[in-house]
């Protein structure tokens, strides 16, 4: 793939350029000034006819100019050492007088004069000069010359500095990319001539897949639709979560149809230079359509494309953008093959002109993988690594709904890693599953030391979790426990392993929930009578799943069917938003209230009810650190005087490798935890 910034010299480039011409400017002033200060330094000084005649008689003149008002004489080595330290004293000035005259012999400069005198009407001076040996001459008139430098220094040059600067602020401040082409280009645009990828690389997407095909076939064959007379489409909207694989279909289309592919953020074009976003676009286009058949893909177009609300006077910057941008959009032919594909997690945000007819009308939906999707997608990028029999990507997949595709290949990637850390050729299915909780819930943390007393705490706690699961019949099997701490903050969890993938769930399976999520904190209460910070997170997913059941499921018989909340950014964290009066918000908050009440209760007299095995349970991973399911369930059947299950019952116990990493299942221990959302 040759992947090049396709092209260099943008305003950075002219920016830089700026840069260089200013400080260059500025170092030549200093040295000119400081070159002229020093000749301005050395001026010689004035002494009597006489004097001069007497030096030249005493064989001290080396030579002398004669100007038309004044005579220059410059003595010679020695002489000017003694006359000097004579005439003019202090050291200082006799240090400064050799270490100038050395720089001019080293320079093997002319020398300064170091007297002058005026010019007196002596026809003998000539004869005079000669018998001593003096070199004489008439002045070369340069004063013309030393001006003009000095005019220049001191005048022009600070001039010529202060209207650059003074552009180059101007340009800062206000709008206009015009001179100098300052905004021209795209710093951060790339084109890819073949981008190597098929729609064989994209796995689980099949809709989405379905849609491009056809755009495909366009970009192939542009006149086989125009030749008919069909509008073809301009742009189409790649929608869904992050990491869903939104530029890999993107690049797909460009791979498929043979065509070079353009892309770039549309945080790009959003600069502090008003004006340049605009500029960008435009020569995006220009670029794209001299180029085409071709794939323009706008990555986070919700950055340029938002609602052009003047509420708070809008940004105007992002709106000279938008509106390049939808004027570009009309006025190119579709004919030449060019499609703008661009892609978004906040549909909803977008301006309604970006949707119209003729732009991105069509919208393509990449959402999260589902069960079979994500075998794919684990297939795909499974290819290119060596894997031993034990693997089961199916196993994977069922642990971990809810990843999107960015996952999976991370997953796949760090059990790589993992095998070629412990000395593996191949890659087995205890790395993978390493893999997902790495993905999921971060590192091992084995040098974070907890306290005895915080071992216990962490150890009840996560057994609370534990036991409360099994003591409940609508919930998922326990996988295993630990209380190693990870890096992702959780200072101990418990997996749970789904069956299936589920798509619904039921009112009864969201109330053992809450309650399984309240059980660590009802262990602390039980045991230790006191409780700790560690379930601020287990507190917010059983508040939020609560809040869920009266606002959105219907599931209250306080507020029966009445949707009182609706989920504002689906594709990113789902958020939702109120739409009641104050009234009912108040006594949503009483009915959440309740109902967490009723659950922390339900879990504590479980726990309590079950105090032996909790006690048993929590001894065992105390000194284990980490046990699997099967471990758990022994004890707890042991306890309870439950038989082991028939072995061919398989639906009875959990299947050992079928570890499950179902996100909301792996109940994270510590406030600043990242949720984990199933
Ligand atoms: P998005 O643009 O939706 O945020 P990307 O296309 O950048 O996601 O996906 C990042 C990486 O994740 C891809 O390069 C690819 O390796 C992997 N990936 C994501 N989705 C898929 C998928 N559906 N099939 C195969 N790989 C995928
Ligand atoms: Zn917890």
């Amino acid at each position: 793939m040759d992947n090049q910034n396709n092209k260099g010299s943008g305003p950075n480039n002219n920016r830089q350029g700026w840069g260089v011409i200013l400080v260059t400017t500025l170092l030549v002033t200093f040295v000119v000034m400081g070159l002229y200060s020093l000749m301005q330094g050395s001026n010689p000084e004035e002494i009597s006819y006489d004097k001069f005649l007497e030096l030249v008689d005493d064989n001290k003149v080396d030579e002398v100019t004669l100007g038309s008002t004044r005579i220059y004489i410059t003595l010679k080595k020695d002489a000017q050492n003694e006359d000097n330290s004579s005439a003019q004293g202090t050291g200082m000035n006799n240090i400064i007088n050799q270490i100038e005259q050395q720089a001019q012999e080293g320079a093997g400069g002319e020398r300064e004069p170091d007297y002058y005198t005026g010019v007196v009407n002596d026809d003998t001076l000539a004869q005079r000069l000669e018998d001593a040996g003096v070199t004489f001459g008439a002045e070369v008139p340069d004063t013309a010359g030393s001006l003009i430098f000095e005019v220049v220094v001191t005048v022009i040059l600070p001039i010529v500095l202060l209207v650059i600067l003074f552009n180059i602020l101007m340009k800062r401040m206000t709008k206009g990319g015009g001179m100098m082409g300052i905004g021209k280009s795209n710093a951060k645009m790339y084109m890819e001539k073949e981008t190597g990828v098929t729609f064989q690389d994209v796995a689980g997407e099949d809709e989405a897949k379905e849609s491009l095909q056809e755009v495909v076939d366009f970009l192939h064959n542009p006149g086989k639709y125009s030749g008919i007379g069909a509008k073809l489409p301009k742009g189409a909207l790649l929608v869904g979560p992050p990491g869903t694989g939104k530029t890999l279909l993107a690049k797909a289309v460009a791979g498929e149809a043979k065509v070079p592919f353009f892309s770039l953020s549309g945080s790009a074009f959003v600069e502090m230079y008003v004006g340049v976003g605009a500029s960008r676009v435009r020569d995006l286009f220009k670029q794209a359509q001299q180029q085409a058949p071709c794939i323009v893909f706008i990555d986070e177009i919700d950055a340029i494309g938002k609602t052009r609300d003047t509420a708070l006077g809008g940004n105007d910057e992002r709106e000279q953008t938008l509106n390049q941008l939808l004027a570009e959009m009309d006025g190119f032919d579709t004919n030449k093959g060019l499609l703008i594909l661009a892609a978004t997690n906040r549909p909803e945000i977008l301006d309604p002109a970006l949707l119209r007819p003729g732009r991105f009308d069509r919208r393509i939906i990449v959402d999260k993988p589902d069960l079979k999707g994500r075998i794919d997608i684990l297939k795909v990028h499974a290819k290119d690594v060596r894997m031993d029999d034990s693997v089961d990507l199916e196993a994977i997949a069922l642990a971990t709904s809810g990843a999107v595709g960015s996952d999976l290949a991370n997953m796949i990637n760090e059990a790589a890693i993992n095998a070629v850390k412990h000395g593996r050729q191949v890659v087995s299915q205890k790395d993978l599953f390493e893999a997902v909780e790495v993905v999921l819930v971060g590192k091992e943390k084995k040098d974070r030391i907890m306290s005895k007393e915080e071992r216990r705490i962490v150890s009840y706690h996560e057994v609370g979790h534990a036991l409360v699961t099994a003591l409940q019949k609508n919930t998922e099997p326990v996988q295993k426990i630990t209380i190693v701490p990870r890096t992702m903050g959780a200072l101990g969890y418990v997996m749970q392993t789904p069956e299936e993938e589920k798509f619904l769930n039921t009112k009864k399976e969201l109330e053992a929930m809450i309650v399984v999520a309240l059980g660590g904190r009802a262990a602390e209460e039980i045991v230790f009578d006191t409780v700790t910070t560690g379930a601020a997170n287990d507190i917010e997913q059983a508040t939020k799943i609560a809040r869920a059941m009266i606002t959105q499921y219907g599931m209250s018989e306080r507020f029966g069917l009445m949707g009182l909340e609706s989920i504002q950014n689906r594709y990113l964290d789902g958020r939702p938003v109120l739409n009641c009066g104050d009234a009912t918000a108040g006594e949503i908050d009483e009915e959440v209230m309740r109902m967490l009440k009723a659950a922390y209760e339900e879990a504590k007299r479980l726990l309590a009810a079950n105090r032996e095995a909790l006690d048993k349970i929590a001894a065992f991973l105390i000194e284990k650190e980490t046990i699997t399911g099967k471990e758990f369930m022994k004890i707890f059947r042991e306890v309870k005087g439950i038989p082991e299950p028939d072995p061919e019952n398989e639906e009875e116990a959990p299947k050992e490798e079928r570890i499950s990493m179902k996100p909301a299942a792996a109940v994270p221990e510590n406030g600043q935890e990242e949720e984990l959302e199933g």
